[in-house]
């Protein structure tokens, strides 16, 4: 069923474990993860960037797929439906669509713009029952053109944003969009952990979890956050599938240019993506 996220990210937290976000492109990924999440009895979110949104045709066909998916494919574990990065214009055209959960990135305005935007926001997202992520602190690499550099939030901004009545928190803490450069340096455990200080019970959210390595990953979890974003990886193992299947010349032989062929190994190489992430998450069981 699609749910708001914020119960389960409130369990989540309070079970020292994360829930997964992994991001939409089309039909294919997004019934091998609503898939394996089934199989793995996990609560999972979908995200959907502006980008994504519109190459799918907009955010209305997102949700008819998602919620035609959830019921056909009897997909009985919490699904949240979640715009990734949203600008202002965007969270409300994904409240008017059917989204059940917004993400605002007001993290390129001044703080005293984005505490502005983010708590009309807060009220609107709340009188539909949707949940709303916030962001504080620019996070590292781009994301549909937006580059940023990596920096590091700072907790007392983190603070003032999350008492606006946000149900979880990206914080920016040395973490990547993207593939990882060679001489990254590393999550800021020291960061992360006076952001819980202050801002307690509230779940935190990681992006950029692609290559991120896996004891990082647990410290992160063990350090109060409780959704970890992946995007970039799934991207990865799709493509890696896909061109192997060409490189072998399977498109050639019989009816091997099927399109329903072509996309079959790229489809199982996100359901393995998945499953490793709910494993590494300890998501698995939890829904
Ligand atoms: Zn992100």
């Amino acid at each position: 069923m699609l749910v708001s996220a914020t119960e389960m990210l409130n369990k989540a937290k309070a079970g020292h474990y994360a829930v997964g976000q992994f991001n939409i492109n089309n039909l294919e990924w997004t019934k091998a993860i609503l898939l394996t999440a089934q199989e793995l009895n996990s609560p999972v979110i979908l995200g959907v960037s502006e980008g994504a949104g519109k190459y799918m045709g907009g955010y209305k066909t997102v949700v008819g797929m998602v919620k035609g998916l959830i019921e056909e494919q009897k997909i009985t574990v919490p699904v949240a439906l979640h715009l990734d990065h949203g600008s202002y214009d965007h969270c409300y055209k994904c409240l008017e669509a059917g989204f059940s959960s917004i993400m605002f990135d007001g993290s390129h305005y001044p703080i005293d713009e984005n505490v502005a935007k983010t708590t009309e926001l807060v009220k609107a997202a709340h009188d539909k029952g949707v949940s709303i992520e916030a962001e504080v602190g620019a996070i590292g690499g781009e994301e549909d053109g937006v580059v940023g550099m990596g920096e590091c939030a700072d907790p007392k901004e983190c603070k003032a944003i999350a008492d606006l009545g946000v149900d979880f928190l990206a914080a920016g803490i040395g973490n990547i969009h993207g593939k990882y450069p060679e001489n990254w340096a590393g999550l800021s455990f020291e960061t992360l952990d006076a952001i819980q200080q202050l801002t307690g019970e509230l779940p935190l959210v990681l992006h950029g979890g692609t290559g991120i390595p896996a004891d990082m990953i647990k410290k992160a979890i063990s350090l109060g956050v409780a959704k970890i974003n992946v995007n970039t990886e799934c991207q990865l193992s799709f493509t890696a599938a896909t061109r192997k299947y060409f490189e072998e010349g399977k498109d050639q032989v019989g009816k091997g240019y099927d399109p329903r062929k072509v996309l079959a190994p790229g489809f199982e190489a996100i359901k393995a993506t998945v499953k490793e992430k709910m494993e590494l998450f300890g998501s698995v069981g939890k829904a």
